[in-house]
């Protein structure tokens, strides 16, 4: 039995690890033990706003000093793997909050390429690969571009932010998007402007129907 475990455990090494606290237990699932799945509060809501471009954002989390932290350490402290539970926790407000026959496409609010190659990988493209693989549905990977290095948004004013992100955004092959009904993925929702930016530019390549859908919401409503 011994020998059959490790073999096991050499097969799936992350069966039955905490992803956030390293916690290894037999009942983890989902790669989150229960107490950290206790400091979470699961929100799977709607942002109750009229957006001018995206049609609908939804968003999976409360923004708790323990998401905050833990998306940081994802982003900016090597903690890449993360992508795996945030990745689950996305496809449970998924299928709350959208059908996946009504969705043709899954991307993400991309970061620049010189950022990407800093960090050694793209948060919301990771996440969104996940999520298309889970659910079988079309990932577009690098055809939404950022093509200029905006500051970061949570140090600038309302009017600072528009004018940072205009133009940040472009499409390389715009056929792909044409006609279709695309849900777009980024981790955090600041104020739905870098959202409103990647969706006006699909919309001005033909999209259908642009929603987006992020882990955790900053917005104040
Ligand atoms: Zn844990």
């Amino acid at each position: 039995m011994e020998i059959w475990k490790e073999f096991e455990d050499m097969l799936f090494p992350e069966k039955g690890i905490c992803f956030f606290c390293g916690e290894y237990s037999d009942e983890i699932s989902h790669y989150i033990c229960h107490q950290c799945k206790s400091r979470i509060e699961y929100l799977n809501k709607d942002i109750p706003f009229e957006f001018s471009y995206v049609d609908r954002i939804a968003y999976s989390l409360f923004y708790s000093n323990f998401i905050r932290e833990h998306i940081f350490l994802y982003k900016y402290h090597g903690r890449g793997y993360l992508y795996k539970p945030f990745g689950e926790i996305l496809i449970n407000t998924f299928l709350e909050r959208f059908s996946p026959e009504d969705i043709d496409i899954i991307t993400n609010v991309p970061i620049h390429r010189r950022k990407k190659a800093m960090r050694g990988f793209d948060q919301s493209e990771l996440l969104a690969g996940y999520i298309s693989q889970r659910m079988n549905i079309y990932n577009s990977r690098k055809n939404l571009l950022r093509v200029k290095e905006t500051k970061s948004q949570n140090k600038l004013n309302k009017e600072q932010r528009r004018t940072n992100i205009e133009g940040a955004f472009q499409v390389r092959k715009k056929e792909e998007f044409g006609g279709k009904r695309i849900l777009i993925l980024d981790d955090i929702i600041t104020t739905g402007i870098t959202f409103e930016e990647s969706a006006k530019v699909l919309k001005d390549c033909g999209a259908e129907k642009v929603y987006g859908l992020a882990l955790t919401s900053g917005m104040k409503f």
